[in-house]
């Protein structure tokens, strides 16, 4: 008699909006079937005012956990039982976990970053220029400077947002930072070692868009990465190599914040390189 599988042993998903074409999806699924688990991934288009009724349903439905997109990062913590380490001192949470009867907030996106950072370089008692001030930025600083850190400067067009991640890096971890407004072109200074776009800036449909730097600031000896997961090579990466610089794609803290939250919900370590793949294909890498 052939075996009645009514339900899947391990669920979990994204409550995003809106849920169209999600490469999450391909990708997290992809390493679950590498791994052979008996495990979904689903993606949930979760409109704000129902985003309580859609972690309610999660529980009464056993979700080992869920990813959370824009606009839910920060409105989803007053429906958690509680946030974990960095969560915490970011106040956005892109991860969430079952532990026993509690769902705990964790943000995957700063590690996720840091972990792809240390494949190229060592981010202890570096200095570091991160364009933007949005909630990727937030995480990303707040990581950077746990591993290690050591002077922040939060290029940032809205100077509310460059000052909150200026004190927020400031009285969170051990790292200096400090703010410049961006008002015209930015020149990155001499001894910067990692520069990090964390703008929307040159995502598609607008990759060969770029952010108001002078190409001429950047060469050898610094490290360029760019969060722009598609296209993953920005026309900033572009003009970056050609100057001699190295450079980071955004696929890499795509896949590790995915590996990262896996390893969250099932304990299994997941192949990177399976994960990967699937977002070339998607890109076009
Ligand atoms: P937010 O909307 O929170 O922040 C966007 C930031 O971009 C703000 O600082 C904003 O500046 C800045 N910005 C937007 N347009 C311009 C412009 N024309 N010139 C200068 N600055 C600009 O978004 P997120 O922080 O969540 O995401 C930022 C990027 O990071 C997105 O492209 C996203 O795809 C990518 N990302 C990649 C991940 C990955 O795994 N690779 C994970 C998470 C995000 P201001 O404050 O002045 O308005």
């Amino acid at each position: 008699m052939a075996e009645n599988r009514s339900f899947v042993s391990t669920l979990t998903g994204s409550f995003s909006t809106p849920a169209a074409d999600n490469p999450t999806v391909a990708m997290v699924e992809a390493a679950y079937r590498a791994l052979g688990l008996d495990a979904r991934y689903l993606n949930c288009d979760v409109q704000p005012d129902d985003l309580g009724n859609a972690v309610r349903g999660a529980r009464a439905m056993g979700w080992v956990g869920f990813n959370c997109s824009l606009p839910h990062k920060v409105a989803v913590v007053e429906h958690l039982d509680r946030l974990a380490g960095s969560a915490r001192v970011i106040g956005a949470v892109n991860c969430v976990v079952r532990q026993g009867q509690e769902l705990v907030g964790e943000n995957t996106d700063g590690q996720g970053f840091v972990r792809s950072l240390r494949t190229v370089v060592d981010p202890a008692g570096a200095s570091m220029v991160l364009f933007g001030a949005g909630g990727a930025a937030r995480a990303i600083a707040v990581e950077s400077a746990l591993a290690g850190v050591q002077e922040i400067t939060v290029v940032n067009r809205d100077p509310g947002r460059g000052s909150a991640l200026v004190d927020l890096v400031s009285s969170a971890t051990p790292a200096r930072a400090r703010q410049v407004v961006w008002e015209g072109t930015y020149a990155v200074p001499d001894g910067t070692a990692i520069v990090v776009n964390s703008t929307s800036v040159g995502l598609a449909p607008h990759g060969e868009d770029l952010i108001d730097v002078d190409l001429d600031s950047i060469g050898p000896g610094m490290l360029v990465a760019d969060l722009i997961p598609n296209p993953p090579e920005t026309r900033l990466l572009r003009e970056a190599a050609d100057r001699g610089a190295e450079t980071l794609d955004g696929l890499g803290m795509l896949v590790e914040q995915g590996a990262l939250a896996i390893e969250h919900w099932t304990g299994a370590e997941p192949d990177r390189a399976v994960m990967r793949e699937v977002l070339e294909e998607i890109f076009g890498a």
